[in-house]
């Protein structure tokens, strides 16, 4: 039985490690599918307080798990698959393993989303990427499509001129809703182009194993071509890894969880920190300030609980 589980080992989870740890509650961290959270699949982080030069994500991501170790939490490596929030303590299956725990704090992030064509799923990991950072090496000299005209396909785009020859940026609007600097950072970029009122209908080539081109639609005219790239990077968003938890606690109509009061959930006992309950700022400064919160409100709740 434990006082504290903490489900995900990004921003959040940790600097909720850090503090309960800290509280003396001796927090299990379950690290989970994507360990270290999104922040390990970027590079140069600027904009995280303390750090006037940047930090590199995976570098911040192994301080702080490296801060929580030194208070005494525990790391697990595996993936929660069944939770039973219906009564306290709370029961956690993962791996082999099962553990209770009396109070729960979910930091389970949010994944990348698809586009949802068959093409793309029969090509991830094999031309088609979620991770510019993770892949783009593989594409030196080449030419590549982002698609998105968010922050992550902005992040994206510019770090792939590092390496590749030209970079699309294919958005279905004729305006991005990436934040200024990036809008004009890319917009000062000779690597990178536009391919704007655009959708990607198909991705070529499965057959070949491999990509070859994309097949884009202006969504104006419905008129459609052929656009030759070696690879194709999806940066559309995210969406909440909270599948197991549907059912048993509140969920908002895009499946991210609701929470009240600071990190309290519709479930006493069970906090929510990061991305999984916040499809608004999702920054990793955010991220670190909620799980201080879901920690701090599961120690009250402790102490109340006697
Ligand atoms: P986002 O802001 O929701 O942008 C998603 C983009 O993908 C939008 O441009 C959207 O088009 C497009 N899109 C969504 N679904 C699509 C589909 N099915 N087909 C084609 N296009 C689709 O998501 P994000 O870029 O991941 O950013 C999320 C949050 O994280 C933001 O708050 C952002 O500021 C933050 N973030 C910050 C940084 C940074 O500070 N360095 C880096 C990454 C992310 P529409 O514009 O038409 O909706």
């Amino acid at each position: 039985m434990r006082d504290v589980v903490i489900i995900g080992s990004g921003c959040a989870g940790l600097t909720a490690a850090i503090y309960a740890a800290r509280g003396n509650l001796k927090p299990l961290v379950i690290r989970g599918l994507e360990a270290g959270g999104q922040l390990t699949l970027t590079t140069l982080v600027e904009n995280f307080p303390g750090f006037p030069k940047g930090v590199q994500g995976p570098e911040l991501i192994e301080l702080m798990q490296n801060q929580a170790a030194v208070f005494g939490a525990e790391f697990k490596e595996g993936n929660v698959t069944r939770a039973d929030l219906s009564k306290r303590p709370f029961t956690l299956k993962f791996d082999s393993e099962t553990v209770e725990a009396r109070t729960l704090i979910i930091a389970s992030g949010a994944s990348a989303k698809l586009l949802g064509l068959d093409s793309e799923r029969k090509l991830l990991g094999h031309g088609v990427s979620t991770c510019a950072t993770c892949d783009g090496y593989f594409f030196r000299g080449k030419d590549v499509a982002v698609v998105g005209g968010g922050d992550t396909a902005a992040e994206d785009a510019l770090f792939l001129t590092r390496y590749v020859n030209e970079v699309t940026v294919v958005h279905r609007r004729d305006q991005l809703r990436a934040s200024k600097i990036m809008q004009d950072r890319l917009f000062h970029n000779n690597k990178i182009r536009f391919a704007w009122n655009s959708s990607v209908t198909d991705i070529l080539d499965p057959g070949q194993g491999e990509v070859s081109s994309v097949k884009l639609k202006d969504v104006k005219t419905g008129a459609e071509n052929l656009k030759p790239v070696a690879g194709v990077f999806i940066g559309i968003g995210h969406s909440p890894n909270t599948a197991i938890f549907r059912g048993q606690l509140a969920l908002n109509d895009t499946g991210y969880i609701v929470t009240h009061d600071g990190s309290k959930t519709s479930v006493p006992g069970v906090f929510a920190a990061g991305d999984v309950q916040d499809h608004i700022y999702r920054q990793a400064v955010t991220a670190a300030g909620s799980g201080c919160m879901a920690a701090m409100d599961a120690e009250k709740f402790l102490e109340a609980a006697g």
